[in-house]
């Protein structure tokens, strides 16, 4: 007892030592990223360390490199060690109902950041962008730039891509597109030459460029001997950046080939590289440092009982729960105005685009 307290004297008297600008310890917060391989989990990763620790909060970042099993060996080590709440971008959105059943008995709070965790009730609240939005803004930019490259041609052959089928927030890109791109294949404006559509013949495991590059030969070959493909659908600038390599491959964007309109998402550096060559069409950005900010709010509110920012209570059902959400705004970029988005705001410097 006495040794007891003894330490609580001394960790008070330590906390009543860092004084002003030196916030106290308020324990450890887990950061699960699915992969290092994209920009921007690196990007998001770092916000969230230098926005927890400015408040007070160690923390725990792992990246899992998109293996499921070290993912989930991550998020039991951060359940052992005690931290406080976890923040976890799932790889595969199905496979922690376990360890989160565990992080709930142990009092551990869990935001699912970026992709919602499915079949489970332990997931408190979820922090992302409006993901229907992002497939939206995709079909959209698609379709103006189809009218802009390839005018008069009827109708425009579209080739559709989507991301990994176990990513929750794929199947939000790909209906969000398909609402504005529906309607024109049944009207007959576009063509999907290869006839593959759904997120079963579309989806690209693990959002991995060389399975979409390798997809993207593969309709070439198959069905654009004599046909032309004006445009490609693609959710991620990764997946963009192996569809434009296959693209090339063939002559695309050379001669009197035009280079068909491809779309993405992340505003990877690479991208914006390629949309300043005239290649890529565009990209959706979403600003992981607002994610980043939203998400370190959250955390918060709930430790201290205050008020949990969201602001959407219906969308995002996990099959067990809907989930309490905040969804942030995605931008489009393209040649017109990347400069002023990305550079202006200062998420990169000019000279990293160049
Ligand atoms: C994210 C996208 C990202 C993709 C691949 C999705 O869950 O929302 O921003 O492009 O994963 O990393």
């Amino acid at each position: 007892m006495k040794v007891l307290h003894l330490a609580s004297a001394l960790a008070i008297g330590i906390s009543m030592l860092a004084g002003p600008g030196q916030a106290a310890d308020k324990g450890t917060i887990g950061i699960a990223m699915p992969t290092k391989s994209s920009a921007r989990w690196i990007a998001d990763g770092n916000n969230m360390v230098k926005l927890f620790q400015a408040q007070g909060y160690k923390t725990d970042l792992q990246y899992a490199e998109d293996d499921i099993p070290n993912q989930l060996n991550q998020i039991e080590n951060m359940i052992t060690k005690g931290d406080k709440v976890l923040v976890i971008a799932a790889i595969d959105g199905t496979t922690l109902s376990n360890a989160l059943a565990n992080a709930a008995a142990s009092g551990i709070k869990v935001i699912a950041y970026d992709r919602l965790i499915r079949d489970s009730a332990n997931v408190d609240y979820y922090a992302t962008f409006d993901n229907f939005k992002v497939g939206v803004i995709q079909a959209n930019s698609l379709v103006n730039g189809l009218k802009q490259r390839f005018p008069g041609v009827h109708p425009w052959n579209v080739e559709l891509f989507g991301g990994s089928p176990d990513d929750n927030n794929s199947g939000f890109f790909y209906n969000g597109a398909m609402s504005v791109l529906q309607p024109m294949i049944d009207k007959g404006d576009i063509k999907i030459v290869s006839g593959q559509m759904g997120m079963d013949k579309v989806g690209t495991l693990r959002w991995d460029g060389a399975v979409a590059q390798a997809r993207m030969d593969n309709l070439l070959s198959a069905y654009y001997t004599t046909a032309h493909v004006n445009g490609v659908l693609s959710p991620y600038d990764g997946l963009s950046i192996g569809i434009l390599s296959s693209l090339k491959g063939v002559g695309y964007g050379s001669g009197d080939l035009k280079m068909p309109v491809v779309t993405g998402q992340d505003a990877e550096i690479p991208s914006i590289k390629s949309i300043e060559a005239g290649e890529q069409y565009s990209t959706v950005f979403k600003d992981t440092r607002e994610l980043a900010k939203v998400t370190v709010e959250m955390v918060n509110a709930m430790l201290s009982g205050g008020t949990v920012p969201v602001n959407d209570t219906k969308t995002y059902n996990n099959g067990v729960k809907v989930v309490p959400s905040y969804l942030l705004t995605p931008v489009l970029v393209d040649k017109t105005n990347y400069s002023k988005v990305l550079v202006d705001s200062g998420y990169y410097k000019a000279d990293q685009l160049k």
